[in-house]
């Protein structure tokens, strides 16, 4: 009780010091310490100059190892609490720190007296790199750095024997990629029951490319053809995300734009472009914030399975959903999460209630939508909301699924001439 007494003060202190340092950039004068710099793909991002004396000499390379934690690493570095939730702070918008993942790398940047952070970059993967810069004593802030990439097209096709996930492993497709396409067909096709030997299958697989030609690791299903005892079922992939039929028929089922029973006030908008009300600086709110009470539901927007279910310092408690195709949605501080990691989600079903849990001024839901792995503004994105492409869509659809079905067909007549090969008697 005492313990926690003191931790109490501890961080009651911590906040009125932060509060005291912010009031006091707050009356000074903006310094001057970077520039702005609009992207190609249309984000803003402050582009820091840090004073040179705050440059690193010192940069340790950590490559991240099974079971480790942010903590953990930290300690091993010589950095204390204070440094480690100043970082987390700068994170609580993307939460990209919450989860390491073996393999990837954390650049540690240090001052001239080789102790003092002074950056930290997390490599996401080639494409992707955030930094995060210390601004004062307390503070720092997070810039991510985003190359242009593209996406390149690779046909895998093959005969079903045994499963489909066996046949498909053959080819040399991944889990995530099988278990996507199973997903994509899930309300028209039962794979135990509908498949037969013989059955073929083709697959469009997309892989994302920097423009130095380095993988980013990044992958997505863009097309599919079943043959399903002689009958076609084809999938493509839209701009808007979802998967159609040759028709322009949904093949997975809408959105909702609202995770609430109810309807609450909006207390703070998406914004990209979000001034810190007491910094001035540019501080992007990734989702939107509903007014609501303590214990109301939480509802998943979505299909999906529960990629993450974490308790962080700033965002409270979490959820993280996946969706079909390029979908991902997250809702923050919580009150109580009702679903764990794994578990599969039907649109609208309650995953959590709602609450005040991290740092947050009052009870509310901080609701984020992710297309590609980039948050969008909930309230306006384009997300899959009926059943059928909008007749104006139809057109930009068609060309693109006449581009997939050519490189489906390019699947299916390498695997007839397999199979013609294998059916020829030797002679
Ligand atoms: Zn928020």
């Amino acid at each position: 009780m005492l313990k926690k007494r003191l931790t109490f003060h501890r961080l009651a202190l911590a906040v009125l010091a932060g509060l005291l340092v912010m009031t006091l950039m707050a009356l000074r004068p903006e310094p001057v310490t970077g520039h702005l710099v609009h992207r190609t793909d249309g984000w803003l991002t402050r582009h820091l100059s840090p004073p040179a004396s705050a440059y690193t000499p010192t940069e340790h390379t950590y490559r991240v190892m099974p079971g480790d934690t942010l903590g953990g690493i930290f300690r091993d570095q010589g950095l204390d609490r204070a440094t480690l939730r100043a970082v987390l702070a700068a994170d609580t918008e993307l939460l990209a720190l919450d989860v390491l993942h073996p393999g990837q790398q954390l650049l540690f940047g240090f001052a001239r007296d080789g102790s003092t952070l002074s950056r930290l970059t997390l490599i996401q993967h080639a494409g992707h790199r955030i930094h995060y810069h210390r601004v004062t004593d307390a503070l720092f802030e997070f810039e991510e750095v985003i190359q242009p990439t593209h996406w390149r097209q690779q046909t895998y096709a093959g005969v079903i024997h045994g499963t489909f996930y066996q046949t498909a492993r053959q080819t040399g497709l991944r889990d995530r990629d099988i278990m996507e396409a199973q997903r994509i067909f899930d309300e028209r096709i039962n794979f135990r029951r509908d498949l037969r030997a013989g059955d073929t299958f083709a697959l469009v697989l997309g892989s994302e490319f920097t423009e130095d030609g380095e993988a980013t690791g990044q992958r997505r299903v863009e097309g599919v053809r079943l043959m399903a005892r002689g009958t076609p079922h084809n999938a493509f992939l839209h701009d808007d995300g979802n998967y159609y039929d040759s028709h322009g028929e949904s093949l997975n089922r809408a959105f909702l734009r609202y995770p609430t029973v109810s309807r609450y006030r909006i207390s703070s908008p998406f914004n990209l472009r979000r001034q810190h009300p007491v910094t001035g600086r540019i501080a992007p709110h990734h989702g939107v914030d509903f007014a609501m009470p303590i214990g109301a539901p939480v509802l998943t927007t979505g299909d999906g399975v529960v990629t993450r279910v974490g308790n962080h310092p700033f965002a409270g408690k979490y959820v993280e959903i996946e969706h079909h195709g390029v979908f991902k949605t997250r809702y923050l501080h919580l009150h109580r999460i009702l679903v764990h990691r794994g578990q599969s989600v039907s649109r609208g079903d309650r995953i959590a209630l709602s609450g005040n849990t991290g740092r947050s001024t009052g009870p509310h839901l901080h609701f984020e939508l992710h297309v590609n792995n980039r948050p969008v503004d909930p309230m306006t994105a384009d997300i899959p909301m009926a059943q059928r492409l909008a007749d104006a869509e139809l057109d930009t659809f068609r060309q693109r699924a006449a581009w997939l079905t050519d490189m489906l067909d390019r699947g299916d007549l390498r695997l007839a001439q397999r199979q013609a090969r294998h059916a020829a008697p030797d002679t």
